[in-house]
Formats: C-alpha cells, sequence, structure tokens
C-alpha cells in the first residue's frame, strides 16, 4: 500500500503527498487521494475493472474525492485530484468528476458512508441480468446486510440510476446495478473494496452452482443469514 510505502522512508509515497500539499491540498486530502489512486489500480489489477469503467469516492470531511471521468486510473497522479461538495460543486481540481457522481453523492447523503465502489464486475454483472436479488448462496450475503437486490436499469450517471440504486441498497452496504455492475460503500476504502469483492465472489458462486445440469444449488434461508450477521459482530481478532 502507498501508506506503508510513506511510512517506510522518502519513497514515492511521500513524494506524493508533497506534491499535492504543495498546491494547497491539505495533508488528510492527499492521503486520502493516494488511497483512493491505490484502490482504483487495485481494482483493475484484480480484475473487477476493465478501462475506465467503474469509479471510486472517498469522504474527507465535507469534501468528496472522486475518480475523473474517462481516464485511466495508471494515469492517476497527486496532480489529477477531483474533489466536489456534498452538492456536487467542484472544489478540488481542473478534470472533470467521474459521470457517475449522481450515484457515489447519494450514498453520501442518506448513509454514513465514508468511500464509495463502482464496477463492472464480471460475474455479478452477469447476475444483474438473471434475478431481482442475489439468491442466498452463501452466508457471506450477512456481511453485505442480506440478499443483495439488483436496481432496476435506468442509463449511467443520471438521477433515476441513483434513485434506484438507493433503494436497492437500502439496509445494504452493496447492491447490483442491473445490465451495469455493482456499488458497495463502506466506513474505508479498504472496506468498501473488500465489499465489492466479496460481492463478485459470491455472484461467481452462484453462477457456478446453478449452471450445473440437472442440480439446482441448496439456498440458506433470511433466519440462517441473519443468525450469521449477529455472529459476525464478533468475528476476528479483538480490540
Ligand atoms: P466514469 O469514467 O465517468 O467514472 O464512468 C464509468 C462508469 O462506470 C459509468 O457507469
Ligand atoms: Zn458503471
Amino acid at each position: 500500500m502507498a501508506e506503508q510505502g510513506r511510512d517506510a522512508g522518502d519513497g514515492q509515497g511521500a513524494r506524493d503527498v508533497r506534491a499535492v500539499r504543495g498546491r494547497g491540498v491539505p495533508d488528510d486530502v492527499a492521503r486520502a487521494w493516494d488511497e483512493l489512486v491505490a484502490t482504483a489500480r487495485r481494482s483493475v489489477a484484480d480484475g473487477l475493472v476493465v478501462g475506465t469503467s467503474g469509479n471510486v469516492s472517498v469522504r474527507v470531511g465535507d469534501t468528496v474525492l472522486v475518480t475523473p471521468t474517462g481516464v485511466p486510473y495508471d494515469r492517476l497522479t497527486p496532480d489529477t485530484v477531483v474533489g466536489v461538495d456534498l452538492d456536487g460543486r467542484q472544489v478540488l481540481g481542473s478534470l472533470r468528476p467521474t459521470s457517475e457522481l449522481p450515484m457515489h453523492l447519494a450514498v453520501y447523503g442518506a448513509t454514513g458512508a465514508r468511500a464509495v465502489v463502482h464496477t463492472h464486475a464480471v460475474h455479478a454483472t452477469a447476475v444483474s441480468t438473471l434475478v431481482p436479488e442475489l439468491p442466498l448462496i452463501h452466508y457471506m450475503s450477512a456481511a453485505l446486510g442480506g440478499a443483495v437486490r439488483v436496481a432496476p436499469y435506468a442509463t449511467y450517471g443520471t438521477q433515476e440510476l441513483a434513485e434506484n440504486m438507493l433503494r436497492a441498497l437500502a439496509d445494504r452496504t452493496a447492491c447490483l446495478l442491473q445490465n451495469h455492475g455493482t456499488l458497495t460503500y463502506g466506513a474505508t476504502l479498504s472496506e468498501a473494496y473488500d465489499r465489492t469483492a466479496q460481492l463478485e465472489w459470491m455472484c461467481r458462486v452462484w453462477l457456478t452452482a446453478s449452471t450445473v445440469p440437472g442440480l439446482t444449488p441448496t439456498l440458506l434461508s433470511r433466519e440462517q443469514v441473519a443468525e450469521v450477521e449477529e455472529r459476525l459482530r464478533g468475528y476476528g481478532q479483538p480490540g
């Protein structure tokens, strides 16, 4: 991670933060931008995004940093920082923000999210064309709040898509966008990103199991998933 590189010494990360700070951007914003760029690049490296599809945002105070529209992630540098306020007015940078700004701002407006990730991950996008919600194929549905819904199709970048997405997101931290892709949010970029990866993995499991000729996968009940939701609160290391 860039964060580690910065802490480890005077590496590229340290130079990046100084470059952004040198242009009048506060330190916390510079660090958040650095992390956003690393997350966006990871989505390509992990095969969740192809070309300039997908977008990432992170909230720092009342500023939302977003990937610029139509720019490949390997071209993002400390100088390409793009920030808007919670109403979408540009407050940082000169590149145009992602076309999906309405979706990102809708999530920040309706939830306590600090980061949002949108991708066109292949298995998740395939599932979005088949069912109104991802069947409860695995207990990790609980980590996303329950059965992940599919928001009805609307043209990319529109307010209509943002509204459909917000309805599908009720009591969830993830949804699918019909014939389009995924959207997840979290308290941090890594949490939002991990939720996308889990969602894509679960969609892959369901597709794999449900395409075996002559067999139908067993599904979990809502009660079974609710029980896991409770249990996951104590998952992992204490503290
Ligand atoms: P942007 O390049 O504008 O972020 O758009 C990509 C996308 O996924 C639109 O849905
Ligand atoms: Zn998209």
